[in-house]
């Protein structure tokens, strides 16, 4: 088999301080895995500045003036994490036969990126880095995360378990997830319901090599529910839930403060104000609840989530034989 094109592709936000080292490491990664004729020379690393406001772009483009290696793709704006990800694979896939995704700041053992390419040359579409405990995240962020995978898990969304977006895919699989047309792309989520064969990597996450995360409190938990409501409506339908037993309590109240009410034991206007409020307030919630099934479903539509992902078609040979057998 020929060496494939391997791009590693680095989301970098005001990374001025960690980008110098980065560079350096990743470079020698991937001499190293040249030098091993496990990946081509024509393996490329591309950082994609996502609209920094410090020096980050000058950086990469003075690098990429006088580095082969180095590829750069500079955002008009900041446009986020997971989107200047999407920007980068979207670059990438086109000219290579694997991608790999990993952060700016070195917290993630780059020496796995070696695994990632022996399992793609076994045969993966996508090869995940799953870090094996959380000893350098602060106690907050470790309870918010298991919090997190907790709800995912309730309402029946497969993630990979401390796994983010350091992840190897190949060019068939970034070819499907390009027909995920949604706006609000959660590639955690997302990248498994692809489906293709797939495995896992373990590894420790370290601490940040430099500079300062970019993910305050308030992004993460932005993040996090973003997360839960591009792949569930079950937040609106609780609501529906709730407006059902608000209604069949006024139901069972008004009964039960009528009887009180003859046996002349309330305040005047009490039965009827008391049992009014639940009664409406039930009644509210229920129309709400309603409308967002509808809008659920106009969310749903509106996602054009692909129905299904081929994954091997016998007749078609664009496919790679080792992928065939
Ligand atoms: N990042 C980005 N755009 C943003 C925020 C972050 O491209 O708006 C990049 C950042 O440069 C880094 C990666 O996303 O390479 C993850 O961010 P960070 O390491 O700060 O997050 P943490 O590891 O603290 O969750
Ligand atoms: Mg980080």
């Amino acid at each position: 088999m020929m060496e494939p094109v391997l791009t590693i592709v680095v989301p970098c936000y005001n990374e001025e301080a960690a980008l110098p080292e980065t560079i350096i490491q990743l470079q020698q990664l991937l001499e190293e895995l040249i030098q091993e004729r496990l990946v081509s020379k024509l393996s490329k690393l591309l950082f994609v500045d996502d609209g920094s406001k410090d020096g980050t772009w000058e950086l990469i483009y003075k690098e990429g003036l006088r580095n082969g290696y180095v590829r750069g793709l500079k955002l008009a704006r900041n446009v986020g994490h997971q989107n200047a990800l999407l920007a980068g694979l979207h670059a990438a896939g086109e000219r290579s036969d694997c991608v790999v995704s990993i952060d700016a700041d070195l917290q993630d053992n780059i020496q796995v990126i070696r695994e990632f390419i022996l399992k793609f040359r076994a045969g993966c579409e996508i090869v995940y880095g799953v870090r094996q405990g959380r000893a350098t995240d602060t106690f907050f962020k470790r309870s918010t995360a298991q919090g997190f995978y907790k709800i995912m898990k309730i309402l029946g969304v497969n993630l990979v378990y401390n796994h983010a977006d350091f992840r190897l895919m190949s060019k068939r699989a970034l070819q499907e997830l390009e027909r995920f047309k949604e706006v609000n792309l959660f590639l955690r989520g997302i990248v498994p319901l692809l489906g293709f064969q797939s495995d896992v990597v373990y590894y420790d996450r370290l601490e940040r090599q430099a500079g300062e995360t970019k993910y305050p409190i308030k992004k993460m938990l932005a993040f996090a529910f973003d997360g839960i409501t591009s792949f569930s409506v079950s937040p609106i339908r609780f609501v529906l839930f709730i407006g059902f037993v608000s209604f069949f309590m006024s139901l069972a109240f008004g009964g039960y403060f009528l009887t009180l009410k003859f046996l002349g034991n309330t305040e005047t206007g009490w039965t009827s104000l008391i049992t009014s409020i639940w009664l409406i307030g039930g009644l509210q919630l229920i129309a709400i609840g309603l409308i967002g099934e509808y809008v659920g479903k106009i969310y749903k539509e509106a996602k054009q989530r692909p129905k299904y992902i081929v994954d091997i078609d016998a007749f078609n040979l664009s496919v790679p034989r080792h992928h065939l057998f």
